[in-house]
């Protein structure tokens, strides 16, 4: 996962960028980075680690140009290692290529290989070379159509923001896969993956770059055209990512047009309607699950209480404790209150099992903190299948609902009772159709070819 941000026409764009990417911290916290476009140079600054970390105010001073873009990373393809930090920058002689990425693209292996045995050569893993090798190879005339022939090569999932000499590009994959929306403050245009970030730097939202568009940005004018759908799978269909909704984008954001906080509520109501629960409190395991767990509690009437409180001090690092203290990572970061707890039956509202280790612990220090009973309600069904599209879920084997039963993973988190949300319930809870969602990794529907070398072993138990 990644977040991306881009701004055209503003002389505090390097700041700005700065801001957009503080917004989007929790899309990735394994490096940052800004590229500014000033005058005919280009100045950069990246780094492993989180926004607040990499960059100075003096690293920001000397970022000038009102042209920028930027990108926080999650690694999920490609190693993690200084040398994949985005935005990737290439100087070609057509012109100085800079690209930000969301998404994994499905066909990078064969690209790769055409490529490399064509004499190419690639210095780092990440799926964004591919892309500026397509874009230097183009032959058309014009660099519309160059961008438009080069996009239409990709197949999987890609929310872009690109510097192309003097203008800034934002484009979205067929597919709609990862959200990418258009703001405007004062003269200038911006491009951020979640409105959060719009938010942030007072920007006003205009709305989201639709599946398949490419919009250009050239100062003050905004200039959009389709991805060509000549070249494009008949297939092809809308699959915006429902775990975008369910745990990964930001509660204050909009996307794909819709409230983010309003929809996971919404799951949390849909929740309590097919797996109620005989209890005396609901709560979250905070934060990803506080939203459907105040869903949950306002359907059923049973109190809403915060019965864990976050540390929000925990950095990546500490130093370790001796052995004594044993948890101490999970512990550090939760604390359960005893004295709302004791003697209760308490229904965890969660937004999501992935491999069941992170529930386990936090049934058992519940349970230990007094609670009477420990139930789990999990606000989307089993989650049986890897993704291939962004999300770092791991491979089939470590996604313990894909392995086990639910009594299986009842037992082995240690709940007195455990039930999920139904697929068609999560879908009846969204803002927008059903057709509109991937949920490949609930049913295993890819809507696409698996990529070559991932796929297999992914899959695999
Ligand atoms: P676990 O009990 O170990 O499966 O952890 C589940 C928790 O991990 C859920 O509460 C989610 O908030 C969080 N989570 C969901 N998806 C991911 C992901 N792709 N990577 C890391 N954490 C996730």
């Amino acid at each position: 996962m990644c977040g991306i941000f881009g701004i055209s026409n503003h002389k505090e764009a390097a700041r700005l960028t700065y801001l957009g990417l503080y917004a989007l911290q929790h899309r990735g916290e394994e490096s940052a980075g800004i590229v500014v476009r000033h005058g005919k140079k280009i100045e950069i600054h990246k780094g492993m680690g989180l926004v607040g970390d990499v960059f100075t105010e003096r690293d920001i001073k000397s970022l000038r140009g009102d042209l920028a873009i930027g990108h926080v990373r999650y690694s999920t393809t490609g190693s993690s290692s200084t040398k994949n930090i985005q935005p990737y920058f290439v100087r070609h002689k057509k012109d100085k290529i800079v690209i930000a990425h969301n998404g994994n693209l499905t066909n990078s292996f064969e690209l790769r290989n055409e490529m490399e045995q064509d004499g190419s050569i690639f210095q780092t893993t990440m799926d964004s070379e591919i892309i500026a090798h397509l874009l230097a190879r183009s032959r058309k005339s014009d660099t519309e159509e160059n961008i438009a022939n080069a996009l239409s090569q990709l197949e999987g999932a890609y929310s872009l923001v690109l510097m192309l000499g003097e203008l800034l590009i934002g484009a979205r994959d067929i597919y709609g896969w990862r959200p990418l929306c258009l703001g405007r403050l004062d003269g200038a245009y911006v491009l951020a993956s979640e409105t959060c970030a719009l938010d942030l730097i007072q920007a006003q939202y205009i709305r989201d770059i639709e599946p398949g568009e490419i919009v250009f940005i050239d100062k003050g004018n905004v200039k959009s055209i389709n991805i060509s759908p000549e070249t494009l799978s008949p297939k092809a269909r809308l699959a915006s990512c429902i775990f975008e909704y369910i745990y990964f984008a930001r509660p204050d954001s909009n996307i794909f047009g819709h409230n983010v906080y309003k929809t996971r509520k919404s799951l949390g109501r849909q929740l309590a309607r097919e797996c109620p629960a005989d209890c005396d409190i609901v709560m979250p395991i905070p934060d990803s699950g506080n939203y459907a767990a105040l869903g949950f509690s306002k359907e059923c009437g049973i109190p809403f209480e915060v019965g864990m409180i976050r540390n929000h001090y925990v950095g990546r690092t500490f130093i370790q404790p001796s052995q004594f203290i044993r948890d101490f990572r999970v512990k550090v970061k939760l604390n359960p209150i005893r004295d709302v707890l004791k003697g209760k039956r308490v229904v965890i509202v969660e937004d999501s099992i992935v491999r069941g280790t992170t529930s386990k612990i936090r049934v058992k220090t519940i349970r230990e903190s007094g609670a009477k009973e420990v139930h789990m309600r999990v606000s989307c069904p089993p989650l049986r299948f890897p993704c291939f599209y962004g999300i770092d879920f791991p491979t089939k084997k470590e996604l313990i609902a894909s392995r086990h039963s639910i009594d299986w993973v009842r037992d082995f988190i240690g709940a007195d009772s455990l039930e999920y949300l139904s697929l068609e319930g999560m879908l009846k809870a969204m803002p927008l159709p059903k057709n509109h969602f991937c949920t490949a990794c609930f049913n295993g529907d890819y809507p696409t070819k698996l990529p070559k070398k991932l796929g297999k072993g992914a899959l695999e138990y």
